[in-house]
């Protein structure tokens, strides 16, 4: 099993992506949080992620005979970082 889950998306976006300050309404800046991947050696399926993603962007699948977390719907991320805050065995990269 591919112990690493790395998003379906040129590299070069992702970079371009990851560079991207936004300038909020109250004057502060809001870096993107967008998660890497998901690193399947750690993931147990708690479904966390899932519960939290306020993007629907996340799902629980079996890999190989395990409950891992997936990426769904890459493209609707909003960067919040939600999902690697609330991982209890930090699986997100
Ligand atoms: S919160 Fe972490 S351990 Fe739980 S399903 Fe999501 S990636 Fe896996
Ligand atoms: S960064 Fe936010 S929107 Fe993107 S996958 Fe994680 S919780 Fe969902």
């Amino acid at each position: 099993m591919n112990q690493i889950c790395k998003l379906h998306i040129k590299q070069e976006i992702l970079d371009k992506v990851k560079r991207q300050v936004i300038l909020c309404q109250d004057g502060s800046l809001f870096i993107p949080q967008y998660p890497g991947g998901i690193d399947y050696s750690k993931c147990t399926g708690c479904g966390k992620c899932v519960e939290v993603c306020p993007q629907g962007c996340i799902k629980l699948e079996e890999v190989d005979g395990k409950l891992v977390a997936i990426f769904s719907n890459w493209e609707l991320c909003i960067g919040d970082g939600i999902c690697k805050i609330i991982c209890p065995e930090n699986a997100f990269l």
